[in-house]
């Protein structure tokens, strides 16, 4: 810790210089006195303001100051300004630095462009020879072991985090990224380095870097990930090429590790501390109603920022967040100068460590000090110094009723200037309210925002007009809701946030047409991804089918662009846009065949249409394909064309044995829809294939019943390899009632997010994403 006389020294120089606070009684938001404050916050003394850092301290000790000159109350616990909490604290030292010496050629390399630490990594300044070991996996037991015939000890070990696609399958829990970190440190090794090899792809959680846990963590142990660049620069210099090397490894099964007598000089300091401590500031006005002061509206920011770069030069952060800090800071103020009396309590809050994964208000949302049930709204603001001085105000599809309640109430002018928005969780500190069931509001000024999280947003570009428009939003929507008598806290506040930001899939599946016709207007929509069905006209086979396929493909994708709340699924690029769903005001629309009889006689067209943009097939008799042992040559040969074709197979009706018997030909994964779980061996052919069990969810069933059949089926198979697929329409009242008290349940059973998103849609997306690559 700091000693606090140091951080007085400093602070009583700026308090000195700080504005008085007017006497009018009727004060209003000053743009040029938050302008003050972000003068003081973004200043180079402050250090970037980084949480767990003196910087990030003082930044508070400041803020605090300024809240007791005012005279506001605190709102902490004990009757303090600071909510404490711990983060844990990972940083690189300045002067981290990589060299190579290859044979003659000696290069020195950039840290954070040319290469950079990973989470977890220990420290150290050495020099080490590079042993090169392929993909980094131990396992003889299962008879690969890139680490036989190679001494590492006290060396850094090179390798891919790709994995051998020949043993994908077999290697699959050895090829975890924690379990190659553990196999090198039971080899001895310094560190290791790490690259992408250039067939691997992103990965649909962001690949690597994410993987490990503080159980990677040795004081002295490396960890480094590094661009091609310096593969390139290392293998230069050898006989030998990477992608012969990984060539040989898919060809004939073998390690293929070696010393490349490539030295390394390393330099790295990493600063790392499970619980470094730092704290969220507090501070409120109370509620003088009765009964309504034991309701909550709070209004907050993140107050730190990114601290210093490899240089040493300041992240200044006077747009993130030092704007939203001091938006927050002077409505506090001009409120308590004027004395208000709002019914309800307003909480003023300033968050920790929002940089480092929305830290500080993830404790006060697991912790809170007031209520969550009684907390009627927050908003948050986050980098409100740019732009065009109207404001972006997001969050209204969670509450519209807030919204309403905002325009009805507020003064033309006001709300002529702000410009609602869908909203959702993601970017900022609303986040875990939200996901709380508080509705959760986003305010950032509209327009471009210069520099974000780069070294030159300072203090020149903050327009204080701009502030000022933020502030006297957010002050007069406070004012509101604070006192209005009549806001409803939902009892099912949660249950129903959680309907509206989980990616929802609805199975159930219409035509295409009669998809455009019900939904194409609507705006909003709860429902993310539906299916729509091609494929089946009365009568027809072969060519005539084939043409009224395509002829309704064609025409239902451009009604699809033209509509005003769907979107055909293949306008939208590949990958991780597949979590955007719940971002976006459309439903995306997959397009699948129902049946195979428009293909059945020639089934090269599989690939046609589905380059034509069909998605999936949707078999829902596939008795057909069976023979008396095993699948019929028919079915084989549509089974195979299918698999190739880059379409989704969603399989319905099958008994365990004929399960078995699909998932052994299936070369793609499959998505087979359940009534009751299948046996054993279906479920391990299932993860071998990468394929998921959809449980089928009864129309009439009650959602505590559902709840039981699927914490049953999540307890044998897992998450990752299971979706709700319900029989009711998710657009309808029906549906989405057994939904939300489905939701229900997994709540009360406090499920993960992670398990959440997978049973609604991540489950299915993965499964859709790997059938058409
Ligand atoms: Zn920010």
């Amino acid at each position: 810790m700091i000693p606090r006389s140091i951080i007085s020294l400093v602070l009583s120089a700026y308090l000195f210089f700080s504005p008085a606070p007017a006497k009018d009684s009727k004060a209003s938001f000053d743009g040029k006195a938050a302008l003050s404050y972000i003068k003081v916050l973004a200043a180079d003394t402050m250090l970037g303001r980084k949480s767990g850092e003196i910087g990030g301290q003082m930044a508070a000790e400041y803020i605090v100051s300024k809240l007791k000159e005012w005279d506001l109350e605190p709102a902490g616990p004990k009757g303090s300004y600071y909510q404490d909490l711990t983060i844990e604290y990972n940083e690189v030292e300045r002067g981290a630095s990589l060299e190579i010496v290859a044979g003659k050629a000696k290069r020195e390399f950039v840290y954070g462009e040319d290469w950079r630490q990973q989470n977890y990594s220990g420290s150290g300044n050495f020099a080490a020879d590079i042993v090169f070991i392929g993909y980094g996996i131990s396992a003889p037991q299962k008879e690969y072991d890139d680490y036989s015939g190679v001494d590492v000890k006290d060396k850094l070990v090179l390798f891919s985090t790709d994995a051998p696609r020949k043993f994908e399958e077999k290697l699959k829990e050895e090829a975890l990224f924690p379990n190659r970190i553990k196999a090198a440190q039971a080899h001895g090794a310094r560190g290791v380095l790490t690259f992408r090899s250039e067939t691997q792809t992103a990965g649909f959680f962001g690949g690597f870097r994410g993987g490990l846990k503080k159980e990677s963590y040795k004081p002295d142990f490396v960890i480094i990930s590094l661009e091609n660049k310096i593969v390139e620069f290392i293998f230069k210099h050898l006989k030998t090429e990477l992608r012969y090397l990984f060539q040989q490894i898919e060809t004939t099964g073998k390690p293929q590790s070696f010393a490349t007598g490539v030295r390394s000089f390393a330099n790295l300091n990493i600063a790392y501390d499970e619980k470094r401590p730092t704290q969220n500031i507090l501070a409120k006005i109370p509620g003088t109603d009765k009964n309504l002061k034991n309701e909550y509206v709070i209004l907050g920011a993140h107050m730190d920022h990114l601290g210093l770069d490899m240089t040493g030069d300041v992240f200044n952060g006077a747009d993130d967040n030092a704007s939203g800090t001091a938006v927050v800071m002077e409505a506090a103020r001009t409120m308590k100068l004027n004395q208000i009396k709002p019914k309800r309590t307003i909480i003023f809050a300033l968050w920790a460590a929002e940089e480092e994964g929305l830290l500080g208000s993830k404790y006060y949302t697991e912790n809170p000090v007031y209520p969550i049930e009684k907390t009627v709204s927050y908003i948050n603001l986050d980098m409100e110094g740019h732009g065009s001085g109207k404001i972006n105000f997001s969050g209204v599809y969670y509450a519209p009723e807030i919204w309403d309640l905002l325009k009805a109430r507020l003064p033309k002018e006001i709300v002529d200037n702000v410009i609602p928005g869908r909203g959702g969780p993601g970017g900022s500190d609303h986040t875990y309210f939200l996901s709380k069931g508080v509705p959760g509001f986003m305010v950032i000024t509209e327009g471009f925002h210069f520099r974000t999280n780069r070294v030159g947003d300072v203090i020149d570009l903050i327009k204080p007009e701009v502030l000022k428009n933020a502030g006297d939003f957010v002050q007069a929507a406070v004012e509101v809701l604070a006192t209005e008598p009549k806001i409803s806290t939902l009892a099912e506040r949660q249950e129903n946030y959680y309907w509206k930001y989980e990616t929802i899939v609805n199975y159930k599946t219409p035509s295409l047409d009669e998809v455009i016709k019900e939904h194409g207007d609507i705006k909003d929509p709860d429902v993310d991804f539906q299916l729509a069905a091609v494929g089946e006209k009365e009568g027809m086979t072969g060519d005539t089918l084939r043409i009224e396929v395509m002829k309704a493909l064609l025409a239902g994708q451009e009604k699809l662009r033209q509509s005003k709340g769907l979107w055909p699924y293949e306008s939208q690029p590949a990958g991780p846009m597949m979590m955007r769903g719940r971002q976006s005001s459309k439903t995306t629309v997959l397009v699948g065949l129902r049946g195979i009889g428009s293909l059945r006689d020639d089934l090269r067209w599989a690939d046609v249409f589905s380059k034509q943009g069909i998605a999936f097939v949707l078999l829902d008799q596939p008795g057909f394909l069976f023979g008396d042992k095993g699948l019929s040559e028919e079915g084989k040969k549509i089974v195979e064309a299918l698999g190739k074709a880059n379409l989704l197979l969603i399989v319905k009706g099958l008994d365990s044995a004929q399960s078995k018997i699909f998932l052994e030909n299936s070369k793609k994964p499959v998505l087979l829809a359940v009534n009751n779980l299948p046996d054993k061996d279906v479920i391990d052919l299932i993860k071998k294939t990468n394929s998921s069990i959809g449980l089928v969810l009864g129309k009439d069933e009650d959602g505590v019943s559902c709840f039981k059949r699927l914490d049953e089926a999540k307890k044998t198979i897992g998450t990752g390899y299971l979706s709700i697929v319900a029989e009711n329409c998710l657009w309808d009242k029906a549906g989405k009632e057994q939904m939300i008290k489905l939701i229900r349940e997994l709540l009360k059973a406090k499920y993960e997010n992670d398990d959440l998103a997978n049973l609604f849609s991540g489950t299915f997306l993965r499964a859709l994403a790997r059938a058409r690559t």
